[in-house]
């Protein structure tokens, strides 16, 4: 069965629930904007949970922002389709959303108040693009990637056993 996540800010203005079949809080990303935005330990990271069952609270107090990403070789800046939400009142990011896959939204595990479980290992990702200042704690059977992985979390929950129906 989908685990229900509940989430909120900080202060209080914006809660939600989310239906996930893939609750496990495996996936750190190093990029630029999870840890600018939402990585205080040099990553973030994202859930995944069904966009059709999400509900919020305290919409109102939802900002948005849509990073620019700037293209190394040609210098091109072009806008993200990922919508990221947070609260306007304290600043907690709170999920991405992106119209590109309609049916998913991304909570971030910060902004989770269920208990998840404990992944048995983890994928670091974006690791080119990590704070010199970050050692990632890798664990033995751990992956990594210098930029996305090959399995999607989606992939990953199902080859480890760990989707939930
Ligand atoms: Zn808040």
């Amino acid at each position: 069965m989908a685990l229900e996540l509940v989430g909120s800010c900080r202060c209080g203005a914006v809660s939600f629930t989310v239906q996930s079949h893939t609750p496990y809080p495996y996936q750190l990303c190093y990029c630029t904007i999870c840890r600018k935005t939402a990585g205080g330990g040099g990553f973030a990271i994202n859930l995944m949970g069904d966009s059709a069952t999400l509900k919020i609270t305290g919409e109102r107090s939802l900002g948005l922002y849509s990073a620019q990403i700037r293209d190394d070789a040609t210098g091109a800046c072009e806008t993200s389709s990922g919508q990221r939400r947070f609260c306007m009142g304290c600043g907690s990011a709170l999920w991405l959303y992106d119209s590109q896959w309609p049916d998913l939204v991304h909570p971030f595990a910060s902004a989770i108040d269920t208990d998840l479980p404990v992944p048995p290992r983890r994928t670091h990702l974006m690791l080119r693009y990590k704070a010199s200042w970050v050692l990632p704690a890798i664990g033995p059977t751990d992956l990594c990637f210098d930029e996305y992985p090959e399995q999607s979390i989606e992939q990953w929950h199902r080859q480890q056993g760990l989707w939930l129906d």
